[in-house]
């Protein structure tokens, strides 16, 4: 029995702090985990940034319900979901997430929540769990499942790593010569072809 955990951003959806950037005008919100490792660093700073412009949850989810998947995304995941079952397992919150999932088809999501303050700015950010890819993974392999994972940043490698089979999708090359023990995909259609050979070889 096997499962597909892959990540959100940057693998099916768009950076939604970089479109909110774009969207802004304000150049410093296109940081992302590429950019930073420490998600919490990243976070508190993105908070504060947000309180600094006068931003609150409404005007994020403003831009991200002007956003859409990726080109191929919902085709590829609708694809792997006829085959496996699939988990997404993201850093991102789900105040953010809905618009996003509802256009995938609305897959099973992992994620993080925000604590707003009643005049509707994000006070703060509550992990689930600290390191949930990786724990997610290892708790669906006690499950007895196989899992194979997908992922194209620094917040991925530890579910990677933990994965019986792990994939980059599209990564920065910076993070690919970090980490070349996980085989680069560039598409789609590559990534499905390394998924299925994973499984077959899994299955034995
Ligand atoms: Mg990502």
């Amino acid at each position: 029995m096997q499962v597909v955990c892959l990540d959100l951003e940057g693998v099916l959806v768009p950076e939604i702090w970089i479109a909110f950037s774009q969207r802004t005008g304000i150049a410093a919100f296109s940081r992302t985990t590429r950019d930073e490792p420490d998600y919490d660093k990243l976070m508190r700073w993105r908070l504060a940034m947000l309180r600094e412009h006068g931003l609150k949850l409404a005007d994020i989810q403003e831009v991200i319900a002007g956003m859409a998947p990726l080109p191929g995304a919902r085709e590829f995941l609708d694809d792997l979901r006829s085959r496996y079952q699939v988990i997404i397992l993201s850093d991102t919150f789900y105040e953010f997430a809905d618009p996003l999932m509802r256009q995938l088809g609305r897959p099973t999501l992992f994620c993080h929540r925000l604590e707003i303050e009643a005049e509707g700015y994000v006070a703060d950010y509550k992990l689930r769990q600290p390191d949930q890819k990786r724990h997610a993974v290892n708790a669906l392999k006690s499950l007895n499942f196989q899992v194979i994972a997908a992922g194209d940043s620094y917040n991925d490698t530890g579910m990677l790593g933990a994965a019986d089979a792990g994939f980059f999708i599209h990564p920065p090359e910076s993070i690919v010569a970090q980490f070349p023990q996980f085989p680069v995909n560039r598409h789609y259609d590559e990534l499905k072809a390394s998924i299925d050979g994973a499984a077959a070889r899994l299955r034995g």
